[in-house]
């Protein structure tokens, strides 16, 4: 058996692989090496979750951000963004249409948009808990103080997604103009301490980034050991500083879902709008290889287009509900 074959073995019976063999292995992977890791992948996922795939309601309710991020389409700098914050009975009004379509988590995601104070978002999430005590509320609206984080908590909110981008810090520092990479893992490792389920992760095909600082976001995963992993890949958007930069590729990005399944087999892991925006069966795909989490949009068809992170994102002109059974036909299609 060869090298690698051992290694895919090993990760497959074990869920663990020194930084050195991750290394090795993203360095030397074939085509046909990469169809043995989805297929254990796979069967771990399903030993794990059989075939359930989990769907959560994203509403993206900011694309204000007073962060700089070179790679993101709604950086603060980049000014032809037209920019949109919906209101709190605004976000009210798509958590009621989610809940009429089946969606029992709801994720509130915007750029870093201080208009909504720590008192606006408290009486937001209890509205949402008073109306639907039986909903999952997650957050994904970036850093804010530790006592901030404490009282979206104690007021209902059960999740929070804060992927670490990369977990090389010279890297990370060089995209995050206006951030520390040492602030990000501190609110990671607050979050957790304070009793949220934790999504972390990253992003595949970063300008400069190496098989080696691949392994170590997965090292870093199997430290932190998140509740959910996100994982996408990096697609160039044309008015930010990496607009003509190469981006992730499709191959590459499955190849990080399933190790992460494998190293961390318990994690939820979505098969991200990126990779559907990558390639047409792009979430199936992720589905395939050891993802199980669907994320589709409940943002008002009105500003979707707005919360452009990059060109030509899936779903732009769709309504709620073209999502909602466009995505059902899609994971029943693919097996699950
Ligand atoms: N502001 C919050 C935060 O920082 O966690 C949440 C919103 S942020 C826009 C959501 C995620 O979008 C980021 O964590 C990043 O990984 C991803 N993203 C941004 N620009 C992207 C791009 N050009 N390609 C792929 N993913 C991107």
């Amino acid at each position: 058996m060869s090298n690698l074959l051992n290694l895919l073995e090993k990760i497959y019976q074990t869920n663990d692989l020194t930084y050195k063999e991750i290394t090795y292995l993203l360095e030397n992977i074939t085509n046909e090496d990469r169809e043995v890791l989805y297929n254990y992948a796979l069967k771990t996922k399903q030993a794990y979750y059989g075939d359930k795939v989990y769907l959560r309601g994203l509403i993206e309710f900011s694309n204000i951000c007073r962060q700089d991020c070179l790679y993101c389409g709604i950086r603060a700098s980049n000014a032809k963004v037209e920019r949109y914050r919906l209101t709190p009975e605004e976000i009210i009004g798509c958590c009621d249409q989610g809940y009429e379509l089946g969606y029992r988590t709801f994720v509130l995601q915007s750029g870093e948009d201080l208009w909504y104070t720590e008192e606006i978002l408290v009486a937001l999430i209890q509205e949402i808990k008073k109306r639907y005590p039986e909903v999952a509320i997650t957050l994904s609206i970036g850093e804010r103080r530790v006592e901030t984080y404490q009282s979206l908590f104690a007021s209902g909110a059960d999740r929070f997604l804060m992927r670490h981008e990369t977990a090389s810090k010279e890297l990370y520092e060089t995209l995050h103009p206006t951030m520390r990479f040492d602030d990000r893992r501190a609110c990671l490792s607050a979050l957790k301490e304070i009793g949220y389920q934790v999504g972390a992760g990253f992003m595949v095909g970063l300008p400069g980034q190496t098989p080696a600082d691949l392994a170590e976001d997965l090292r870093y995963l199997m430290e932190l050991r998140p509740d959910m992993i996100g994982i996408g890949p990096f697609i160039p958007h044309s008015e930010t500083p990496l607009g003509t930069e190469k981006g992730g590729t499709i191959k590459d990005t499955l190849v990080m879902v399933a190790l992460a399944r494998l190293l961390i087999p318990e994690s939820l892991i979505p098969a991200t709008t990126a990779l559907g925006t990558l390639h047409p069966q792009g979430r199936e795909l992720a589905l395939k290889a050891g993802a199980n989490v669907v994320m589709p949009i409940i943002t008002p068809t009105s500003v979707r287009k707005q919360y452009a992170l990059y060109e030509n994102k899936i779903c732009g002109d769709d309504h709620p509900e073209d999502c909602r059974y466009c995505i059902e036909r899609r994971i029943q299609a693919a097996g699950f």
